[in-house]
């Protein structure tokens, strides 16, 4: 087991990429802390992480608030310590341009995607630092490495979470502690899905495929994997790394 012994906090854990890490890291010997806004489905997470025979605990949490994000990560290190911790709630936006999305949308995004990521590295640092230890995995996007059209005020937030993700990692490291960011490709998980039938988003998903090298999107797992590889100490010497997750989307 690569991660036995070790507690992790999870933010966004209630769906998604979240939710399959908590599985992934459960049946990989770990804690599991599932820190998210939506409490039932948090709930929900934690049973399959129970079901993998590993403890875990739901704490209610709104990334955006600075000293929710403070109480709940010092609860949880008091409680079952702190080993990992994955800053991964974030939310998108409807393609837009730059020029029609308001300040209201952007602002949003910026709460969540970056003071979230701000408040989870800040809350847990002091405690890594202490220990002399921890891992911090933020989730970006491909969208905070390259350009993505029509996603501005979500590229603008992943971009800010890849560069402070390097910053954190310089900061941190002479503590024994490690940073880095996984910057994933279009996974199929609710977000994607939003607003798209189930007939909309299998005919999306086909046509965006052909533009993957891989020809195909990401499955949750694909990401997970990188999550837990950059959790645990397997990747001991790997810091400040934006690890891209795309299917060869960026190099083609
Ligand atoms: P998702 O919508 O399935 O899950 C996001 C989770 O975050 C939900 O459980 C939601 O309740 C929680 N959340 C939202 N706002 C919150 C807040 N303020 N406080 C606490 N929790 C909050 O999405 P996902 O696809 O699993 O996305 C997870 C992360 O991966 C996000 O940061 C997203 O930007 C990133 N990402 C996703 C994709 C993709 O294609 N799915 C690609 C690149 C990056």
């Amino acid at each position: 087991m690569r991660l036995k012994g070790k507690t992790a906090f999870i933010t966004g854990a209630g769906s998604g990429l979240g939710r399959e890490a908590a599985e992934l890291f459960a049946k990989e010997g770990a804690t599991i802390v599932a820190a998210d806004v939506d409490l039932e489905s948090a709930e929900e997470t934690v049973g399959r992480v129970e079901d993998a025979g590993q403890e875990g605990t739901v704490l209610e949490v709104d990334v955006r608030d600075s000293d929710a994000v403070h109480a709940a990560v010092d609860e949880a290190a008091s409680a079952f310590g702190l080993d990992i911790m994955l800053n991964n709630a974030g939310i998108s936006h409807g393609r837009a341009a730059v020029e029609e999305i308001g300040e209201d949308e952007r602002d949003r995004l910026i709460d969540v995607n970056i003071k979230g990521v701000w408040n989870g590295c800040q809350a847990a640092i002091p405690h890594f630092r202490e220990q002399g230890s921890g891992a911090i995995v933020n989730t970006a996007s491909l969208a905070g490495v390259i350009g993505a059209p029509q996603l501005g005020a979500y590229s603008l937030t992943k971009g800010a979470v890849v560069n402070f993700t390097r910053t954190v990692a310089a900061e941190v490291g002479p503590s024994g502690v490690r940073a880095n960011a996984v910057c994933p490709g279009v996974t199929d998980t609710p977000m994607p899905r939003k607003n798209r039938t189930d007939a909309e988003w299998e005919a999306t998903k086909e046509k965006m495929a052909r533009h993957y090298p891989l020809k195909r999107l990401g499955r949750p797992e694909d990401i997970a994997n990188a999550m837990l590889f950059l959790a645990s100490d397997e990747a001991d010497w790997i810091t400040g790394q934006a690890l891209v997750v795309d299917g060869g989307f960026s190099c083609a």
